[in-house]
């Protein structure tokens, strides 16, 4: 027989334990996102090397693989000095060629949380001078824009590393991108803000555009221009110790700041 205290008391009972199971269920899948969410593993790319030389300064003659080499391993060192839980992928730590495929499969296989290029520009015969950092994105919205970019500036490139059906490749790689849009503008917009406070360097602006270095990366992933050797002033600064330390400090903190964003959602 239920009285109406024992009755009260199934109902206390039940609710009590229901609470504590949605209590429960929110721990776990509080944890279980966080977990998600951790940026556990980064992979820094710098650009070129071994016979691809990238682009070669105009002045000095220094090659873009031999800057961007320091500015990466010192970028990676303060990443590991800051943060000892998080891994550290290189592409390369060498003067050797990485394929370009290659760069974004290290990448997906170690489960990267995020793929950052590093590389040096060089203005085209026919541009006027041309001095600054360039930051680049994947934007769904943006791809018509990006394939006829990727197409125009790589397609010999692009033909010898992937093939004919290199644009289906790239569409399909810029889909995977989509996901990712709203943090990859986030971290170009942190890397340009404490490039410019930080660097020497002059800001061009963050593009949505591909490029055949962060395709195929299932997370997100920038690339970024730090300058122009084709500019005195600006490969001057990206050849000297001071230039690439200033450069280093400056991705560290954007990338600090984006941790923050990205372990809260
Ligand atoms: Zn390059």
């Amino acid at each position: 027989m239920i009285t109406m205290n024992n009755y009260q008391f199934s109902m206390n009972n039940n609710l009590y334990k229901s609470v504590i199971m949605i209590l429960i269920m929110l721990i776990v899948n509080c944890s279980l996102l966080i977990a998600q969410n951790k940026l556990d593993v980064i992979v820094l790319d710098a650009g070129h090397g071994g016979k691809d030389p990238g682009t070669i300064s105009d002045f000095s003659g220094i090659q873009e693989k031999n800057i961007v080499l320091p500015i990466t391993m010192k970028f990676g060192k303060l990443i590991e000095e800051k943060f000892p839980g998080i891994r550290v992928i290189y592409s390369r730590t060498t003067d050797e060629l990485i394929d370009l495929h290659l760069r974004t499969k290290i990448a997906n296989d170690n489960k990267a949380k995020l793929f950052i290029s590093i590389h040096a520009n060089h203005k085209k015969k026919e541009e006027t001078e041309k001095n600054g950092f360039e930051i680049y994105l994947l934007n769904r919205e943006r791809m018509p824009e990006a394939i006829q970019f990727t197409m125009n500036e790589n397609t010999i490139l692009s033909y010898r590393q992937f093939g004919n059906d290199s644009l289906d490749r790239f569409i399909f790689a810029s889909l995977a991108q989509n996901g990712y849009t709203r943090f990859n503008e986030y971290l170009a917009s942190m890397i340009e803000i404490n490039m410019l406070n930080l660097t020497q360097l002059m800001s061009r602006g963050s593009f949505q555009a591909g490029n055949w270095v962060t395709l195929g990366a299932s997370m997100p992933s920038v690339l970024v221009e730090t300058g122009y050797l084709s500019d005195q002033n600006d490969e001057k600064y990206l050849s000297s110790e001071k230039g690439q330390n200033e450069i280093a400090i400056a991705l560290l903190n954007a990338f600090q700041q984006y941790k923050i964003l990205y372990e809260i959602q």
